[in-house]
Order: C-alpha cells, then structure tokens, then sequence
C-alpha cells in the first residue's frame, strides 16, 4: 500500500491536476490491452481471429493423421523473392502453398506458372491486399472474383483456399465467400514480423509452436522482407530433422493419400499423372 500510495503521489506531483492524471491513466489501460491483445495475436492467432469475429468453417490448422505440416506465404509474386523461396523449397523437396495477390499476377503471371510447375498451391489472397473486412460485401466479392480469373488466365488453376488480407472477414463476407465456393484458410502459426529482423527468434518461434497439421503463416511481397528466404530455409532444415514433411494445404486437409500435385496440375501439356 505504501508502495502505491508512493507512485500515486509521485504521478500526483509529475502531472499537476486530475484531468491529466485520468489520461495518462487510459493512456496506460489502452497500452496495457494493446500489449494483452498482441500477446493473444501471437501465441495464439486462432484464439484472436476467432474473438474478431472469424468463425464457422474456417481452416486454423488441420487434425494431421500424418506428421504433415503446411507453409504459407502471403502477399506474392514478387520479383527476386519469389524465385528464391522456390529455389530453397526445391532445394528441400518442400511444398508449400502461395497465397498470391491478382495485382501481382497480371504483373508476373511467369511467377505464378514458375510457383505452379514446382508443384506447389496457389491460393487467392485478393488483389492488393486491402484489408478484406473492411470492403463492402460487393466489393470483396469483385475483388476475388477478379483475382480468381488473372490466376486462372495465367496458370490454369481455380485456386481452393482463400486467405483475407488483414486475416479477418465479417461474418457476411464468409458466408459470401463460402458460398462462391472457396475454402477460408487462415492459419495457426504467423510469424508477425514480416521482415523477419532475427531469424533465428522467429524459427524458435515457430519451432516451439509447431505439431502435425500445423498451417505455417509467412510473407514474401515486398524486397524490405527478404528476411523470409533464409528463414524459410532454417524451418525447412529443422522441421525435416523432426520428421515432419511439409506438403501443400490441400494435401494437408485431404489426408496424405492424393499426390501432392492434385490440387496443382500445371495447365496442358501435364508431366505428372492424374487420378
Ligand atoms: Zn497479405
């Protein structure tokens, strides 16, 4: 008691009179959630997602029979990194899956095709990355739709999952969503800091997190997040040590049994055998 009766009066003293002691009080509730709110979002984006109001079927992760885990990375093609995150994947005899934007496919379709022929997914992440619950229902809907139709055009594939920039939709939007056909997958580990600054904090990050079924959230987009190629190529090294194999979402949701191009088939002439 004494002790707080101390900080009260030295506050008292530092800022004379009660209206500034009041909003220097909000000030510190409204850091205090802030910090609360970023703590949840990173230990625990399914929790956080959930309270912002993604529900319903939405893919956090997946319950994995296999020791699967799935990569994503949002917010490509982008010249230089994407080739490099294709190369260290190739490297690895990873897949993972590219949540790309429509934009950034008009401008390189050649990434996309090069995305698709190294028998990784493609899934629709917009346009331009505008925060997808802030768009009016209509305006979501053209925006996907459009996106949808410049990946298509340039690589043949009607992309399955959508990921909502920002990570949230309203609850109209999902059902909008859903019902145009497209899977929502969000994911249940995100590595918040885009430009991956340390990459050995963020691959123990990931590290501790991570178990069979797993949806792994990563960012190209932007050469300031190169950060992400070496890091990709930490967790690929150390998730194959643990035994796990990293596949695409697709065959992370369907089980192990379909070969990992299914849900991929490079448009005519196809190298690899369908089912
Ligand atoms: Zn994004």
């Amino acid at each position: 008691m004494d002790d707080r009766a101390g900080v009260q009066g030295t506050l008292r003293t530092r800022w004379a009179g009660s209206a500034v002691r009041a909003g220097s009080g909000f000030l510190v509730a409204v850091a205090a959630l802030g910090a609360v709110v970023a703590y949840v979002v990173r230990r625990q984006p399914q929790r956080a997602l959930g309270v912002l109001g993604v529900r319903g079927p939405v893919l956090f992760g997946a319950r994995s029979p296999a020791r699967q885990v799935a990569i994503t990375i949002d917010d490509g093609p982008t010249p230089g990194l994407t080739t490099a995150l294709l190369g260290v994947l190739r490297a690895h005899r990873a897949r993972a899956t590219f949540f790309l934007l429509g934009s950034g496919v008009e401008a390189h379709p050649d990434l996309a095709r090069a995305v698709v022929t190294g028998g990784h997914e493609i899934g629709n992440h917009g346009w331009s990355d505008r925060p997808a619950g802030l768009l009016s229902r209509a305006a979501l809907a053209e925006d996907l739709s459009r996106t949808a139709t410049t990946i298509e055009t340039a690589t043949g594939i009607r992309a399955r999952f959508m990921r909502p920039g920002s990570g949230w939709l309203r609850p109209g939007q999902l059902r909008d969503v859903l019902a145009g056909g497209a899977e929502v997958a969000l994911g249940s580990i995100a590595v918040l800091d885009l430009e991956v600054r340390d990459v050995e904090r963020e691959l123990a990050f990931v590290l501790r997190r991570v178990r069979p079924g797993s949806v792994i959230v990563l960012h190209e987009g932007r050469p300031e997040r190169a950060g992400v190629v070496p890091l990709l190529d930490r967790l690929l090294g150390e998730l194959g040590q643990q035994g796990y194999e990293c596949v695409t979402l697709s065959v992370l949701v369907d089980g192990a049994a379909p070969p990992a191009v299914t849900q991929n088939r490079p448009p005519p002439p196809r190298t690899v055998p369908t089912t």
